[in-house]
């Protein structure tokens, strides 16, 4: 380990949870140096969801290659940005009538996330932005304001101003927050100015597995609509199909303002982000949001590859069957064998909330007496106490079994 420690920043952190040196992966299979292999529930913080090196993914990024495609443009038009925008027309927008301009951001979620922020101050020529407790959106300044967790907002050095956090649905704090909303925009007196924005994740995914209702989610895009403020839906990691339909608000019958996509769009792993923007609020001016890597070529050839499998019954089938079988393992056997424990999740994002069992430590010791078993499971949440189970949507049925017995005898082991 001595050349990580001795040469990289202290800020390294997954590498502390999972102390191997990872050499290649298949699918959901890790392989280190150790000569282990691990079981991968984690599928890159929700960047896998077509797990490790993908064979059709992986062959048209080979071909392209070999072709000495184009590989970096700035912004300009390529081959390669062309049969992205085909594929995500035609596989996406199109399927729903989705009205959405698509911007292509720096490569990470939080550049898109800091894109949609500033896109909706122009619009809308206000400052605020109302985000969740619980939330997670990115650590560069703007999307960190919109960040509830503290250790990573005192980081920033600076006061992170402009924003009013409130209640996720179902939260420890036990109020109606619709209407909290809807009274703080009324009220005269509540302080609080009408913002620009209302940044949601549908399932919060670091903030520990929370889950609007869809009659909640309808309500908030309601008030949106009638107090002309955006909502943006931030999908970095519940979407690309991690919920089972595409966008993690299909269910919701909502269509967010601004769409922030990043992790899986690419398919393979590769840094990609996306602002959907609603055609009327796109009012960018030319290079007004400039960047040097704003597309990357390979990952439009990964994600139009990707849009391709997803598009397909088979894979689509594959995902609603791997679904059934995590809910039913979970909801059945896990919450039979642990009464103290509450399972919660959505398609293929599910948690295992440990914050009943009186010692606090519980979710990490479970997380690492699964990796020396050989599962790969990250904790979440408020103190960390939600296991998260994210498992790449390709898995096979025999692997995610093996895996969940991996983590039951992990659970028991610690639970003890
Ligand atoms: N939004 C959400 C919901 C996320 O989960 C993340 C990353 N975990 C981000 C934004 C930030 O993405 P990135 O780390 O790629 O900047």
């Amino acid at each position: 380990m001595s050349i990580f420690t001795d040469v990289e920043s202290n800020v390294r952190s997954y590498c502390r949870a999972f102390p191997d040196t990872f050499l290649s992966a298949k699918g959901s299979i890790v392989n280190a140096v150790s000569g282990k292999q691990y079981i991968d529930f984690f599928a890159g913080a929700g960047a896998l969801n077509y797990g490790h090196n993908h064979e059709y993914i992986k062959r048209r990024m080979i071909e392209y290659l070999e072709s000495d495609g184009i590989i970096h443009s700035l912004d300009m038009y390529t081959g390669a940005k062309e049969q992205f925008l085909h594929t995500f027309r035609s596989t996406i927008l199109d399927k729903k009538s989705y009205p959405y301009k698509v911007q292509f951001c720096g490569p990470t979620g939080t550049n898109a996330v800091e894109a949609a922020i500033k896109l909706a101050r122009k619009v809308t020529k206000r400052v605020g932005v109302f985000a969740f407790m619980g939330s997670f959106h990115g650590m560069s300044l703007g999307s960190l304001s919109v960040t509830s967790n503290h250790y990573h907002r005192q980081a920033a050095g600076i006061p992170l101003s402009n924003v009013t956090f409130i209640p996720y649905p179902g939260d420890t704090y036990d109020i109606n927050s619709i209407d909290y909303i809807e009274k703080i925009l009324q009220d005269d007196h509540s302080g609080i100015e009408k913002p620009a924005a209302i940044i949601i994740e549908p399932i919060q995914a670091e903030g520990g597995i929370n889950i609007a209702p869809n009659n909640w989610l309808k309500a908030l895009s309601e008030i949106c609509r009638k107090h002309e403020i955006l909502l943006i839906c931030d999908d970095v990691q519940v979407g690309c199909g991690r919920t089972g339909s595409f966008f993690s608000f299909e269910d919701a019958g909502i269509v967010p303002d601004l769409v922030v996509l990043s992790k899986s769009i690419s398919g393979y792993g590769l840094p990609m982000a996306l602002l959907l923007i609603k055609e009327q609020y796109d009012v960018w001016n030319p290079g007004e949001h400039n960047g040097t890597f704003r597309g990357n070529q390979l990952a439009f050839v990964a994600a139009t590859a990707a849009l391709e499998l997803w598009s397909s019954k088979p894979f689509q089938q594959k995902v609603s069957e791997n679904s059934s079988f995590i809910k039913t393992v979970l909801e059945k056997d896990f919450v039979n064998l642990y009464p103290n424990i509450h399972v919660r999740g959505k398609g293929m994002i599910w948690g295992i909330d440990f914050s009943e069992i009186p010692i606090t430590e519980k979710a990490y010791e479970v997380r690492d007496i699964c990796f020396s078993n050989g599962l790969i499971v990250e904790c979440v949440g408020r103190q960390d106490k939600v296991v998260k189970i994210l498992p790449p949507l390709t898995i096979e049925q025999e692997i995610l079994r093996q895996g969940f017995e991996i983590l039951a005898d992990s659970i028991a082991m610690g639970i003890k």
